[in-house]
């Protein structure tokens, strides 16, 4: 493990930092990560996460969709932890200029930062597949039927989220990569770079100061400058802290 005074000097020379952040993110505000509890869903649900979250399945058990979601994926009482409010202090001292983020929880906005680029949507953004209607998080909650309706039109809401067998938005990916590209520290946590398309992103820091703060291993962590295996709110709080 690095030591914390090099994240500290590093920090204190960056202008434009970006964080790409994964689940392990918002795991410290106690929203866990479903790739890592099929277990927890087979004793109740018949499908794994995998399939429940896909289009087709919200396509052909719209109902079945939405109680999962409901159930497993929505955590409307989350509240940020201190890696968020770290982040956001660091955008408004100047140093940071985006997070990017895996996660669809809206945790960042919640702390404070402006400029949040969500690869995978949001769970606050919902729309009628019909008419197009914007719908927020608490029409979804509080929707009678598992499945919200428009009250404009009668056709189902969905999230505004990146669903399995759908592609990224590319309008939301290139904001992404130029931000990436231009960074010049890159801060990436929470995340095991595994997953699609996290590790080919991060090539775009042209910078050389990639840093990883994550609990496992990664597949990048022979190219890393600075890496940690700790808490990232910890961490990020106590760095902040030292500038
Ligand atoms: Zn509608």
């Amino acid at each position: 493990m690095s030591n914390e005074r090099e994240l500290v000097e590093l920090v204190r020379t960056a202008n434009k930092i970006v964080y790409f952040g994964g689940a392990g993110t918002s795991t410290e505000s106690n929203i866990p990560d479903f790739r890592s509890q099929d277990g927890l869903y087979s004793l109740k649900y018949k499908y794994p996460p995998e399939t429940m979250l896909s289009r087709s399945f919200f396509d052909t058990h719209t109902d079945d969709f939405f109680e999962f979601y409901k159930d497993k994926v929505l955590y409307p009482d989350a509240k940020p932890n201190k890696a968020h409010y770290a982040l956001a202090e660091l955008e408004g001292l100047g140093k940071l200029s985006a997070v990017v983020t895996q996660n669809i929880d809206g945790l960042h906005q919640l702390a404070g930062s402006k400029h949040v680029i969500e690869l995978h949507g949001s769970v606050h953004k919902n729309y009628c597949r019909d008419c197009g209607a914007s719908y927020d998080l608490g029409f979804v909650l509080t929707s009678v039927e598992n499945t919200p309706k428009c009250t404009a039109c009668g056709g189902v809401v969905r999230p505004d989220v990146v669903l399995y067998e759908e592609g990224l938005d590319q309008k939301i990916m290139t904001r992404a990569l130029e931000a990436i590209s231009e960074s010049d520290v890159l801060i990436v946590g929470g995340t095991s770079l595994v997953v699609y398309p996290a590790a080919g992103m991060i090539r775009y820091h042209q910078n050389g100061q990639v840093v990883l703060i994550n609990k496992s291993q990664t597949k990048y962590d022979d190219k890393a400058l600075l890496k940690y295996d700790e808490s990232i709110g910890d961490l990020l709080d106590r760095v902040v802290g030292q500038l």
